[in-house]
């Protein structure tokens, strides 16, 4: 794949390239490998929100639910295409194995303690988000763990999202499971699973490993099919058990 090949419309001429045209009767989603990596088109909705029509929707709920409760729900993150993931991971790793002196695979590890491969980003969908109060006043970075927690200025917003969130759709994906493993406890993500939970299905059906392999990004050479098949059994797939 070429980079920065943006393809026009998402599920149905994606697959036209490749395969003739199917008559389907019933109304599922299918999700191209395109879409589900980044590299598609697609609409999204609300300006400063970015996200699939119904995720936008009832995250506008959510937004107006907090509102009266005391919370401005601010977006930190939403819709992310390949590429800007992409140009993350080759900072990151450029960073780490220049400025730092890293070794590659150590380079590799460390910033798959946040940040994804490109291609396999949740922020690809249009379902994800990270989100924090715009109410309080922050100085320093705002999606570190410690904010959320006792004490912190997100504490009680994190409170009501424990309790409400899941009501509109939106559920935490990387949870502070103790035995969870992959990605790191990120208090400020949330995925809507009405769509998201298909989404992964979809992604699972596809070859990922063999996606992945055909990738060419820097550092990507590096990469094992033992590294691969981990990753994407902690990072992609060890997550909150109700998005699965
Ligand atoms: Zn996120």
């Amino acid at each position: 794949m070429k980079r920065r090949t943006f393809i026009k419309k998402t599920a149905a001429s994606g697959l036209a390239c490749t395969f003739p045209p199917v008559l389907t009767l019933n109304s599922d989603p299918d999700y191209s490998i395109l879409e589900l990596m980044g590299k598609a088109e697609i609409a999204l909705y609300g300006e400063g929100i970015n996200l699939r029509e119904e995720a936008y929707e009832a995250f506008v709920k959510m937004k107006k639910a907090a509102y009266s409760d005391g919370f401005d729900i601010k977006m930190v993150s939403s819709f992310r295409d390949f590429y800007r993931q992409e140009g993350i991971w080759e900072r990151k790793y450029l960073r780490y194995t220049e400025d730092d002196e890293m070794q590659p695979l150590d380079a590799i590890d460390k910033i798959i303690e946040y940040s994804t491969i490109p291609g396999t980003s949740r922020h690809h969908w249009g379902t994800d988000i990270d989100i924090i109060d715009g109410f309080p006043k922050i100085t320093g970075d705002v999606l570190v763990p410690e904010k959320f927690e006792e004490g912190g200025p997100f504490m009680k917003f994190k409170a009501w999202l424990d309790e409400n969130s899941e009501s509109f759709g939106f559920y935490l994906v990387y949870t502070d499971e103790p035995k969870r493993r992959g990605f790191k406890y990120e208090p400020w993500h949330y995925s809507y699973a009405p769509i998201s939970i298909p989404m992964l299905t979809a992604f699972r059906k596809k070859n990922i490993l063999k996606l992945l392999q055909n990738e060419d990004f820097v550092g990507c050479e590096h990469f094992t099919t033992g590294f691969l098949k981990t990753y994407i059994q902690n990072n992609i797939l060890d997550i909150n058990q109700n998005l699965l």
